[in-house]
C-alpha cells in the first residue's frame, strides 16, 4: 500500500509516518529529511536549498521530484509513505506519472487536520525540546519561518486536498488528539 500524509507543518506527519514504518514495515519518504541530509552533508544541492528552507519557502519542484524518483527506484515491499511530498499540484502530477512508471498505485491520501494556533505552538515547542535535549533546533522551527511555511501550505499545498478528493482518495483525520488516538484514526481510515 502506498499512501500520502498530507497536512500543514506541525500536523504530525513525521510522527505518524514513523509509527506506520514500525507497524507495517512501510518506507517513509520525507523530502524534508532528504533535503536536511543534503544540507548537513554539504552537497551542492544542499547548500543551494539551505536559505530557502530556513525562510520556510518551498524548494523547486524539480529538486524534490528528482529525490523521490531516486527513492522509488529502490522499491518497497511494505509500500511507501509520502511525507511532505507532494506539496504542489505539479508535484502531485509528477508523482502520478512516477508511480505509473514504476508499476505502483496510490491507495490513499490521509489529510491531518490541525488548526494554525496549535501548529505554531507545536513547532516552537519542538525547537525548545531540541535545545533542552542538547540538539540543534531546525532552522525553520521559529514563529517567523512558520508564518511563511503556513502561507506556502495554504497557497500551494492545500489545493491538493481538492485534487485528491476529486480522485476519490482523500481520507480526513483529526490531527489534534494524542499520538495514539491519531494513529488509531489513521488505521481506521486506511481500512475504510
Ligand atoms: P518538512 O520537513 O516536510 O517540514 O520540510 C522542510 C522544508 O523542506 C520545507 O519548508 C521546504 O523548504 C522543503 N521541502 C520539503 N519537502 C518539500 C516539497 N515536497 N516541495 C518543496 N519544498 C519542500
Amino acid at each position: 500500500m502506498n499512501i500520502i500524509l498530507l497536512g500543514p507543518p506541525g500536523a504530525g506527519k513525521g510522527t505518524q509516518a514513523q509509527m506506520l514504518v514500525e507497524e507495517r514495515g512501510m518506507v517513509q519518504l520525507s523530502t524534508g529529511d532528504m533535503l536536511r541530509a543534503a544540507k548537513t552533508s554539504g552537497t551542492e544541492m544542499g547548500n543551494m536549498v539551505a536559505g530557502v528552507m530556513a525562510r520556510g519557502e518551498l524548494v523547486t519542484d524539480e529538486i524534490v521530484i528528482g529525490l523521490i524518483r531516486e527513492q522509488l527506484q529502490n522499491g518497497s515491499s511494505g509500500g511507501f509513505i509520502f511525507d511532505g511530498f507532494p506539496r504542489t499540484l505539479a508535484q502531485a502530477d509528477a508523482l502520478g506519472g512516477l508511480l505509473e512508471e514504476f508499476g505502483q498505485t496510490l491507495d490513499a491520501v490521509v489529510e491531518l487536520q490541525v488548526e494554525d494556533e496549535t501548529l505554531v505552538a507545536r513547532v516552537v515547542n519542538r525547537a525548545k525540546d531540541a535545545v533542552a535535549a542538547g540538539r540543534a533546533a531546525r532552522a525553520d522551527d521559529t514563529a517567523e519561518a512558520m508564518t511563511t511555511r503556513l502561507m506556502e501550505y495554504y497557497k500551494k499545498t492545500s489545493p491538493l486536498i481538492g485534487y485528491y478528493h476529486a480522485k476519490g482518495m482523500l481520507k480526513t483525520v483529526d490531527g489534534l488528539g494524542t499520538m495514539e488516538a491519531v494513529r488509531a484514526d489513521i488505521a481506521n481510515a486506511l481500512q475504510a
